[in-house]
């Protein structure tokens, strides 16, 4: 792609905008980079592209300047259908996301992850295995490094396994992954999409280029991504915990079993995997599933999963306290997430004091009526969609209202008993009281170690 030049327009001063914008310049674009936001809200990285070249630009779009452009690159935040988009691409500019830029700059292999759910877990631990097969490996996207950031680090012999999200799987356009991984699509997002199908086609978007000689990975057990079987032109491979797929891989027992024709391998034990819930059985499927196609033995998959602890803010275990536990699941932002927290426990002894609320995303909590009835013994609710969650869920569980973080965690200790656990698993966005559900983690996690 020829850069020298090219008037682009950078939409969005967010991590991904800045990381585009710097790319442009370096390559010789022509760059602006727009965001509504007044610029002394900006970051100083943001800004500081001013001297380097780059034209900052806060409020609305001078009119002129749009007529100009020939390539538009898109933040993940802001809907495709915004007017600098639309007209740049009515007059046959190009509008494209960081993810496809990125894409035209990479060299060697490609994997890509996407889900409603799961995905920075398995991406992480798709990286670790790679990693420790010895394999050149890079892993970015919306896990935290944006792809552009190191796409020209990449050779012909690495592996780059990118965590991408709906939102940036909207503004690609020729990216091809080597290998596609959909781990569930659920609702979720339903404030950005009008219909679940949208939602769904967004993430489908990552086969739509793929060739016979790639692979798809798709769960067998979601309605969404099963449908998607026999349509895709890549080879599939499907994971299951539900039943035993000719060509996939499943949980037979206690035993994770690849299957190919008629030779079947056990790759490893449930025992071995460290991470809770049946769900990370998904994602340790899942990955192993795509690590056996980079061609790494299962013994060293086995190895790498077993090392496997987890990420911050996914179920992940802060202090015991008089014999609670408390668990912080801060990531669990939708309804399913936050059922899959609740049902990894059901195994367990003991009842969950479930911390629920934030900004909701318009999805109905009534799924969450049946674990809570199994596990639950009470739901402290927070933030913005508390008393629609009140609404849903008090016929089935004792709910108790709280203010602030320090208030729910003091309310959620108050309800359980020696034996029980605290887990906060919201279903809900953070950013009606908090920054980032990162910040709502670390948050929660302050006000746990206050306790006693
Ligand atoms: P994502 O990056 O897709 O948001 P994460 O790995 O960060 O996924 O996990 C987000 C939340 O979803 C966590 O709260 C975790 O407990 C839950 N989760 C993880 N894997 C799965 C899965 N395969 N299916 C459903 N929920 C999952």
């Amino acid at each position: 792609m020829e850069l020298t030049s090219k008037k682009t327009l950078v939409l969005g001063a967010g991590k991904s905008g800045v990381s585009s914008a710097r790319f442009l310049a370096k390559k010789g674009a022509v760059v602006a980079l727009h965001d509504r936001k007044p610029i002394s809200e900006w970051s100083e990285e943001a800004v500081a592209l001013k001297n380097e070249g780059v034209g900052i630009i806060d409020g609305d779009l001078p009119s002129w300047l749009l007529d100009q452009i020939e390539l538009v690159v898109i933040s993940p935040g802001i809907p495709t259908g915004t007017i600098p988009a639309r007209y740049v691409d009515r007059k046959d500019g190009e509008v494209i996301g960081e993810i496809e830029l990125a894409y035209r700059f990479m060299k060697g292999r490609i994997v890509g992850i996407t889900g409603s759910n799961g995905k920075t877990t398995t991406t992480t631990l798709l990286g670790e295995i790679l990693r420790k097969d010895g394999l050149e490996t890079f892993v970015a996207g919306n896990i935290g490094t944006p792809l552009i950031e190191i796409a020209e680090q990449t050779t012909e012999n690495s592996w780059t396994v990118v965590e991408l999200s709906s939102f940036q799987l909207e503004t690609i356009r020729h990216f091809r992954p080597n290998i596609g991984i959909c781990l569930n699509v659920t609702p979720n997002h339903m404030d950005r999409y009008d219909f679940f199908s949208d939602y769904a086609a967004a993430k489908h978007r990552l086969f739509m280029n793929q060739t016979e000689d790639n692979l798809a990975v798709l769960n067998a057990d979601n309605e969404t991504t099963s449908s998607w079987e026999s349509g895709l032109l890549a080879h599939v491979t499907l994971f299951s915990l539900t039943r035993e797929p000719d060509g996939g891989l499943f949980l037979r027992g206690n035993d994770l079993v690849s299957r190919s024709g008629k030779s079947e391998r056990v790759l490893m034990s449930r025992e071995d995997i460290r991470v809770k819930g049946l769900h990370n059985v998904e994602n340790v499927l899942a990955a192993s599933a795509a690590a056996l196609a980079c061609g790494v033995e299962p013994e060293t998959i086995r190895a790498a999963v077993r090392e496997f602890r987890g990420v911050e803010h996914r179920l992940e275990f802060v202090r015991e306290l008089y014999g609670i536990s408390f668990y912080n699941d801060s990531k669990a932002t939708s309804v399913d997430a936050s059922l899959k927290a609740v049902s990894s426990f059901e195994e367990e002894s003991g009842k969950t004091v479930l911390i629920l609320g934030g900004k909701g995303k318009n999805a109905p909590y009534e799924p969450l009526i049946e674990p809570i009835r199994r596990s639950v013994s009470a739901v402290v609710v927070i933030g913005e969609d508390a008393p629609r969650i009140s609404r849903e869920l008090s016929s089935a569980v004792n709910i108790v209202e709280a203010s602030t973080m320090s208030d729910a965690v003091a309310k959620a200790f108050d309800a359980a008993k020696s034996g029980d656990r605290v887990l906060l698993a919201p279903a809900c966005a953070s950013y009606d009281m908090f920054e980032t559900y990162e910040h709502r983690g670390r948050v929660f996690k302050e006000e746990v170690g206050k306790l006693g």
